[in-house]
């Protein structure tokens, strides 16, 4: 390692990116490439020899930047945001030019300590139950992704379960949660060998919104129970991913407890807005959770990945993911003097990921924060009235934060709605001037807009919404 050429090949590279977010607009937000363009365009195998830190350029310009869809462009709608910022940027190079991996305490002590104390902040600005912190029984970690996250957390829950009714009752473990759930919640199924029929992922419909019904809950707990059957782990969502749904978490919290169940809340994506008073509220109950994640990738301006994941027991996480090699012992752990991350988590090694949150945490300050969020739900509602105001098009659920579930309504044939919903997202996405993603909503064929882009300004959403109206007009024209 040259420092001299880090610093003049990393001044190209800060260029490089700094050149890209000024033209951002330019490119098509979708790209536009076929399925293996890439393998055409590059050699078979690796170079014998370096080849110039320029001719990587030109083909980072050519070849890569084509097949990018441009996450960071304003005119980015699609699925949920994935923020970046000045300051997650630059943690994120920190935490590149540290290049620690931080397992366990001793592997680099600021790592472990960093992440205690930016949770604890964070789990400060949400406002979470005193358990979450790390001065009791609970604290945070930093997972990768909300999948992760779930999946721990449902290993740990599993485990607890199975130490009191007795290993052999694996099969009969049931995890409920409902229709709308992310599908990171069957995969952790998955992998964590419960049954594939007892992951109950209950009705919900139009009438609550989506939101998972504590009667729908407790009826099929009692179904499951007559059936010698052992309910251990309920996942409720703040935020659904089709729609952003929110379970009631007061009352499915209750019966959750009633039952013994572990009670985690995902809030991946909506988690962000809790850090507003005015959209504390839809995260009350977490009283009732033994587990609770949130992505500060998605919609708080920290560089993807972190996820950030509480427990109020951190002895359950432990006791389950934990190892002990000879390798690995050392003075601190064996003391028991430490957190050694590496058993709150997948993986052995980790990165230094708590950088670049307390980057943002510190370089924005809450008010700013606070502010950015609520510039985006402005800029939702904004959209939620341009299309009401348009007869031929329906905002299909209320919006709670800046996703507005929409769709063009058909002339008089329902039948024809999810083709020409369809139609209309590929004609608008192939403009490359927009890019916008669907769900399906009680068999409807349903657009999803979801502001979070850094970048977006009215002007954006004003723009996508002409896109969306011209391509319309064509399609029915043409009916
Ligand atoms: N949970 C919810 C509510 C989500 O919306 C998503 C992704 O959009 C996930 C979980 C999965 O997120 P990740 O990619 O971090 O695993």
């Amino acid at each position: 390692m040259d420092a001299e050429q880090l610093r003049e090949y990393g001044h190209k590279m800060v260029d490089f990116i700094a050149d890209y977010y000024k033209s951002i607009e330019n490119f098509p937000v979708l790209s536009e490439v076929e399925p293996g363009y890439l393998h055409k365009l590059l050699p078979d195998s690796a170079p014998s020899h370096p080849e110039s830190l320029q001719h990587i350029f030109d083909d980072i310009q050519t070849k890569i930047l084509p097949g990018v869809t441009h996450w960071q462009s304003p005119n980015y709608f699609a699925y949920y945001p994935s923020n970046s910022s000045i300051a997650g940027f630059l943690g994120e190079m920190l935490s590149a030019g540290l290049n620690i991996v931080g397992f366990s305490w001793i592997t680099s002590p600021a790592a472990t300590e960093l992440e205690i104390v930016v949770l604890d902040w964070l789990a400060k600005i949400l406002n979470l139950p005193n358990e979450f912190l790390s001065a009791g029984q609970g604290g945070g970690v930093i997972q990768g992704t909300a999948s992760e996250a779930v999946l721990v957390v449902l290993l740990a829950a599993r485990d607890k379960v199975l130490i009191k009714v007795g290993k052999n009752a694996l099969e009969k473990l049931v995890v409920y949660a409902s229709d709308q759930t992310h599908s990171a919640l069957q995969k952790a199924c998955q992998i964590g060998g419960i049954h594939p029929e007892n992951c109950r992922l209950l009705s919900t419909d139009a009438s609550a919104d989506y939101a998972l019904s504590p009667a729908v809950l407790g009826e099929a707990i009692s179904n499951d129970v007559a059936n010698d059957l052992i309910p251990f782990m309920l996942c409720a969502t703040v935020g659904t991913t089709s729609s952003t749904a929110v379970d009631p978490l007061p009352a499915l919290g209750k019966i959750a407890k009633s039952h013994g169940m572990w009670f985690h809340i995902d809030a991946a994506y909506a988690g962000s807005a809790c850090i507003c008073p005015e959209y504390r509220h839809y995260i009350n109950g977490v009283e009732e959770a033994d587990s609770f994640n949130m992505n500060a990738h998605k919609w708080l301006l920290t560089n993807f990945d972190c996820s950030a994941l509480w427990i109020k027991d951190r002895s359950a996480l432990i006791q389950s993911l934990s190892t002990n090699p000879e390798f690995l012992k050392n003075k601190a752990s064996q003391a028991n003097l430490v957190v050694d991350f590496k058993d709150w988590q997948i993986p052995l090694g980790r990165r230094f990921r708590s950088l670049k949150l307390w980057m943002v945490l510190r370089l924005y300050g809450l008010e700013n924060l606070q502010g950015y969020i609520r510039n985006h739900i402005k800029l939702a509602k904004h959209f939620e009235e341009l299309v009401s105001q348009d007869p031929r098009f329906e905002v299909v659920t209320p919006r709670k934060f800046s996703l507005v579930c929409f769709r063009l309504l058909p002339h008089n044939d329902e039948a024809c709605a999810s083709k020409l919903n369809h139609d209309l997202l590929d004609i608008v996405n192939s403009t490359g001037k927009v890019y916008i993603s669907h769900t399906v909503l009680s068999g409807k064929y349903v657009l999803r807009f979801a502001v979070g882009a850094p970048l977006t300004e009215e002007r954006h959403v004003n723009a996508a919404w002409d896109v969306l109206q011209e391509k319309a007009s064509t399609l029915l024209g043409s009916m």
